[in-house]
């Protein structure tokens, strides 16, 4: 394993962290921060309160963002029963940039699962569209698993352009093509709690679940 020397962002003390780790606790102070290659960048993050002690807590990067689209094509499904070879997909122009509602912040899970986009893009999206009111948090404690932080900011960011893809597609009958050009702005950990639910982890907040065979170490 390459270890890395760097510095901890709160207290400045020479930490040691394998060339691999993207979100650990300080040695010393216990404060958190993202490492990302040479740097390490201090990290805010919190427990969201819930009904009674969740049976597990897993961490999710909560991304704010300004989005605004930058081109967009809109182009009829394809129809699988033409076959005269005339042009399957053509542009409408009855979709406009402001007919796309753009939320302002989602939520990413920064976990580890097996089949990252199948299980993980459904639930972001599910906790992201609930997340228009104000959640209960209090500060994370020092003695959160870290071994779950697996996707740094940026894989976060990623994910956040591949989910507006998805949720415009779903709001439209065509099918859309749109880029956007995106001003990041807070980024936060979120600890989020969970029930056992048979098989599943169940959100304690919206509900949500996620296949406990699903989550990778
Ligand atoms: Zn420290």
């Amino acid at each position: 394993m390459k270890l890395t020397p760097l510095k901890c962002p709160h207290c400045g003390a020479k930490l040691k962290i394998a060339g691999n780790t993207v979100l650990a606790a300080c040695q010393y102070c216990g404060n958190a921060a993202e490492f990302t290659g040479e740097s390490a960048i201090k990290l805010d993050q919190a427990i969201i309160k819930s009904e009674g002690p969740p049976n597990i807590l897993l961490p999710f990067w909560r991304i704010s963002y300004k989005a605004k689209i930058s081109s967009l094509a809109a182009h009829a499904p394809q129809n699988p029963f033409q076959q005269d070879g005339t042009e399957a997909f053509y542009r409408r122009k009855d979709v406009k940039p402001e007919d796309l509602e753009i939320p302002s912040r989602m939520l990413v899970a920064a976990f580890r699962v097996n089949n990252f986009i199948n299980y993980t893009a459904d639930l972001s999206q599910a906790l992201s569209l609930k997340l228009d009111r104000d959640l209960p948090e209090k500060d994370a404690d020092k003695s959160m698993d870290y071994g779950r932080c697996y996707y740094g900011h940026l894989d976060a960011q990623g994910m956040v352009e591949v989910l507006l893809r998805v949720l415009a597609n779903k709001k439209s009958r065509d099918i859309l093509d749109l880029d956007f050009d995106i001003k990041w702005r807070e980024r936060k950990i979120l600890w989020w709690p969970f029930k056992q639910d048979g098989d599943c982890w169940r959100d304690m907040i919206y509900e949500q679940r996620l296949l406990q065979s699903a989550l990778e170490k």
